[in-house]
This record gives C-alpha cells, sequence and structure tokens, in this order.
C-alpha cells in the first residue's frame, strides 16, 4: 500500500462516525428478525417439555406437576431452538432491546396457568339401532 493511501484511509476513517455503539447508552437497531428475548404466554402452554429437551444451554426447565416453566436469562443464548420447537406455539422470541445484566437476578419462573378443556360426554349409541331389530 502507498503512503498516499495509507493517509487516505486514515483521514476518511477519522471522519467517518464509529461503525460500533456505544452500548448499552445506545440501543441496537431492531429488526423484524432480531433476537432479543424469549417470552411464554402462560395460558397456552401446555407443559409438554419440547423448549426444555431442545434448549442447547439448559437454559428453560418445565415441572409439569407444579406447573411452572422457568428460564435462566444468563443461560439463553437466543438461538430460537425453543420458539422453533413448541407445539402450541406459545413461546415468542421478542425483537425489541434486551437491558444488559450486571448481575445474575437468578432464574424467572413463570406459573403455567392452561387448563385443559374438558372433554365433551361421549353420545350413547342409539340402542333400537344397535340390536338390529327391524321396526314393524
Ligand atoms: S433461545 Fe435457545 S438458549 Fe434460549 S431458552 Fe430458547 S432454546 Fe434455550
Ligand atoms: S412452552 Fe411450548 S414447548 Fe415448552 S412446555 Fe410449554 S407448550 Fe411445551
Amino acid at each position: 500500500m502507498g503512503y498516499f493511501e495509507m493517509v487516505k484511509i486514515a483521514i476518511l476513517t477519522t471522519l467517518r462516525s464509529p461503525a460500533t455503539r456505544r452500548y448499552p447508552a445506545a440501543a441496537a437497531k431492531c429488526t423484524p428478525i432480531s433476537r432479543g428475548r424469549v417470552t411464554i404466554d402462560p395460558a397456552r402452554c401446555i407443559s409438554c417439555g419440547m423448549c426444555m429437551k431442545k434448549c442447547p444451554t439448559d437454559a428453560i426447565c418445565v415441572v409439569k406437576d407444579e406447573k411452572t416453566w422457568s428460564i435462566d436469562r444468563l443461560k439463553c443464548v437466543v438461538c430460537n431452538c425453543c420458539v422453533e420447537q413448541c407445539p402450541v406455539h406459545c413461546l415468542t422470541m421478542e425483537t425489541g432491546y434486551t437491558p444488559s445484566m450486571t448481575v445474575h437476578e437468578g432464574v424467572e419462573v413463570i406459573q403455567i396457568t392452561y387448563v385443559k378443556p374438558e372433554r365433551p360426554p361421549r353420545k350413547e349409541p342409539d340402542s333400537k339401532a344397535d340390536s338390529g331389530t327391524q321396526p314393524e
């Protein structure tokens, strides 16, 4: 690289705005495919545990008996696996800005409020039709 070329690059770099952001003072730009944080709709979660099985960092814990869904935000690497695997689509990847954490705030525990709908009572078969008797 020639001397003048080097000077040109140095001057242009000095005049341009920085390529980095002053995080966390300046929030990152969010797009529709940005990954912020995982959220759950507790009214739709069926406690199947699929998200827990697929999470590569063991960030999620589902306790079916206690009806709880918990996440350790410091373990989560926002890979989106849990969101893709949930069979009832009750997990969402928020695209918004996630504030930085300086201390571990503990595991976030969410109480699942989903109630399995009752099955409608089975219809009794018509006894006349079943017995095979022909009307006279
Ligand atoms: S986004 Fe990835 S790392 Fe985070 S909880 Fe879901 S599966 Fe686990
Ligand atoms: S969040 Fe989805 S995948 Fe996880 S336990 Fe609930 S229903 Fe299953």
